[in-house]
């Protein structure tokens, strides 16, 4: 069984214990992973801290900073094929979705490296001539980045590029399902020659692992991306360090298709959006809003795409859809389905587990336009299930998309210029995608309200959430 270890100062170790890692394509075990319990997180935040305040770190450049995170982002395309194998092996996410996304985070990690040096202070024009006042924007200081398992080399990649950038340092907590490629990735951190403690990956559970970190008295912020009840946790965890959070939750996110769409494009865009990453993405278009006049035409392509769908082995370049990671996640997508169908929703494909070995669930469409209280409309979970409403009129299309406790993507497709507009404007959400959908750039922020959390990822701002300023008084 292959073994992995923990990252902290600088060495690479055992943890106080260990827990196997289990492949979902076959259910069985293959990984020896090491769980890191209180002294292990204690150590790594220890470290973090440290490293903060040596001058190695804390006098070098940004220039300097950027130029680490340039050699971190090669270090990444470099070994880009080994960290897309480890992911599809631990997580079950097909080979073809992490050997695209692992181009992408590369990319993330150029954006920030670019970045480091154009994190700027201000001169503030104070009414008193003999007095000058500026800001300037500093580290906030060690961050403990916690990632779930659906795409955590992103989901890392998000945290640590912008903290790197700003100057932090970093204990980052991959989960529990699935952490090889982020133990792996830990290598490349060091080759890239951070100083030590900068940067420590460590893996374990929530409550002996992840609370633990994310109420340290040494961590100033935290970074999670995870559901919202865990985000409950953290912050009330959060009342003894006070750390200041930006919380990446989930989503049930509306994809309205018009009348007037272009159906064929918008059909390839809701499949994907839905049934890519076994609709285990934060942003999955888990809601089909859909014109009544076309629902039945609409819906029909659905079906014969969804049949059509490769589903196998996460490691052969031609599956289309894999296993879901984890047992639980199966036996969730049942009863959800279960108690949408009790609840007046009608199966249009799909709806049992798949027999044999490995966490298999096939791309389902559930139409509920007579059941508009079904529980898969408005409770989140990752699973292959598309579930569908239809709507008469614009204003009940923007009344559908936004009568959810979430708030972080929606899609929407038209032809018509000025309703794209009108839904723009109306729609609650971080994101609006207009006929297109899930596409993302390190330049683009990205996060929700609501219950999808609070703070963005990408893009300059989320650099500057890395920072404090400090007002500084000189008189002349
Ligand atoms: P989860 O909340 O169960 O776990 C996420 C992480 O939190 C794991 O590393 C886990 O070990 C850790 N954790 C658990 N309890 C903790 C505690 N008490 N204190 C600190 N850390 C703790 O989520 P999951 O099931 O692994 O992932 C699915 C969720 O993540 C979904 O809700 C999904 O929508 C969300 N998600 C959001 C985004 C986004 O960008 N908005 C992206 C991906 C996933």
């Amino acid at each position: 069984m292959q073994e992995f270890e923990q990252y902290i100062g600088g060495d690479f170790s055992k943890a106080s214990a260990n827990f196997e890692s289990l492949d979902p394509a076959s259910g069985t075990a293959w990984a020896l992973m090491p769980e890191a319990r209180e002294a292990d997180v204690n150590a790594a935040v220890e470290a973090a801290h440290a490293a903060f305040l040596a001058p190695e770190w804390a006098d070098m450049t940004a220039t300097a900073r950027g130029k680490l995170l340039y050699r971190l982002a090669d270090l990444v395309a470099e070994n880009a094929s080994e960290l897309a194998r480890l992911e599809t092996r631990d997580t079950g996410k097909i080979i073809r979705e992490t050997s695209a996304q692992i181009a992408y985070v590369a990319e993330y990690y150029r954006y920030y490296a670019g970045l480091a040096d154009k994190i700027e202070g201000a001169h503030l024009p104070i009414d008193k001539p003999d007095m000058e006042v500026w800001l300037r924007r500093e580290p906030v200081g060690v961050v403990a980045a916690i990632v779930p398992w659906n795409s955590q080399l992103f989901l890392a990649a998000v945290k640590l590029g912008p903290a790197l950038a700003a100057g932090c340092t970093v204990v980052l907590k991959a989960s529990e399902e699935g952490p090889a490629p982020l133990l792996a990735f830990a290598r490349l951190v060091h080759e890239a020659g951070f100083p030590a403690g900068v940067v420590n990956v460590l893996t374990g559970f929530g409550p002996r692992c992840g609370a633990v970190l994310t109420s340290h008295p040494k961590v100033a912020h935290i970074a999670f991306t995870g559901g919202p009840d865990t985000a409950r946790h953290i912050v009330r965890g959060s009342a003894e360090n006070l750390a200041s959070t930006s919380l990446e939750l989930g989503g049930k996110s509306p994809f309205i298709v018009f009348e007037d769409a272009d159906l064929e494009s918008a059909a390839n865009a809701q499949v994907s959006g839905i049934f890519a990453a076994s609709g285990q993405s934060c942003v999955a278009g888990s809601r089909l809003v859909v014109a009544a006049s076309v629902k039945e035409a609409f819906l029909a392509k659905l079906k014969a795409k969804a049949e059509a769908v490769i589903i196998g082995a996460p490691d052969n370049m031609a599956t289309e859809v894999g296993p879901l990671c984890t047992a639980a996640q199966v036996a969730c997508a049942e009863d959800i389905i279960a108690r949408s169908l009790a609840a007046g929703a009608k199966l249009v494909t799909g709806g049992t587990r798949l027999e044999g070995a490995g966490h298999y669930f096939p791309p389902t469409i559930l139409d509920c336009s007579a059941a508009p209280d079904a529980p898969c409309l408005t409770e989140e979970f990752f699973g292959p299930v598309l579930s569908a409403v239809s709507f008469e009129s614009e204003a009940e299309a923007l009344d559908i998309a936004n009568d959810t406790a979430f708030g972080l993507a929606s899609g929407v497709f038209t032809t018509s210029l000025t309703r794209a507009h009108r839904m723009i404007r109306g729609i609650r959400a971080g994101i609006v995608w207009v006929n297109t959908y899930r596409a993302v750039s390190p330049i683009a922020p990205f996060g929700g309200h609501g219950l999808s959390g609070h703070g963005r990822e990408g893009g300059l701002a989320a650099a500057l959430d890395y920072t404090r300023t400090k007002a500084v008084w000189l008189r002349t």
